[in-house]
């Protein structure tokens, strides 16, 4: 099995690459980011309360991501394994991810960290923005606070999966041909043991 943490800020490549890897791996896709903007597309209540907190570029409450995480692990009980998009992004929600994967005899195989400088970060989320129709592409302020959020919030998962002996640093920067090579390039040194389960 191979469950994958897919990790990095916002315009880091994350739902690009991702779909590259979830097919040449057989992996399913879970991007919490997407699962919560269907929500919001059909009026759900999860999506009503979520709806002012992207647009603002904070985080929805932890509690929320593990229920919506726990109901596709729940869906797809036989797989070959999950690429996980976005997700998980505080400290307790990578705690309560590691015990959600004890539980269904899973665990972590790696945490794929793509580095990307501040400013392409911004200049690819502008560039998005142009095009995707999400709100929170579209404005500056909002993008600095998510990249803002993320520093905060997010980026000391580095060194809980580091600590974990998990952690894989991959530069995201370059063609999106030359990343999904370095990124496969990692996951088929990722060593036996941790993808037996
Ligand atoms: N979001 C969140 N928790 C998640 C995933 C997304 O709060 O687990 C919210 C957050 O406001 C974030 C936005 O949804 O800024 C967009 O998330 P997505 O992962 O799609 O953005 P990306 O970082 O890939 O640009
Ligand atoms: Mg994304």
């Amino acid at each position: 099995m191979l469950n994958l943490v897919l990790f990095g800020p916002p315009g880091a490549g994350k739902g690009t690459q991702a779909a590259f890897l979830a097919k040449a791996y057989q992996l399913v896709h879970l991007s919490t980011g997407d699962i919560l903007r269907k929500e919001i597309a059909s009026g759900s209540a999860i999506g009503q309360m979520a709806k002012d907190i992207i647009s603002k570029g904070e985080l929805v409450p932890d509690s929320m991501v593990i229920n919506l995480i726990q109901d596709k692990l729940d869906k797809n009980p036989s797989v070959n394994g999950f690429l996980f998009d976005g997700f998980p992004r505080t400290v307790p929600q990578a705690e309560a991810l590691d015990n959600l994967l004890v539980h269904y005899g899973r665990n972590v195989s790696a945490m794929l960290s793509l580095e990307v400088g501040k400013e392409e970060l911004i200049a690819r989320l502008i560039k998005r923005g142009v095009t995707s129709g999400r709100s929170d592409d579209s404005n500056r302020s909002v993008i600095e606070n998510r990249i803002e959020v993320y520093n905060q919030k997010t980026a000391p998962l580095i060194n809980y999966y580091r600590n974990a002996g998990k952690y894989e640093s991959i530069n995201g920067e370059g063609s999106l041909e030359e990343i999904t090579k370095r990124l496969k390039t990692c996951i088929d040194q990722i060593p036996q043991n941790r993808k037996s389960r």
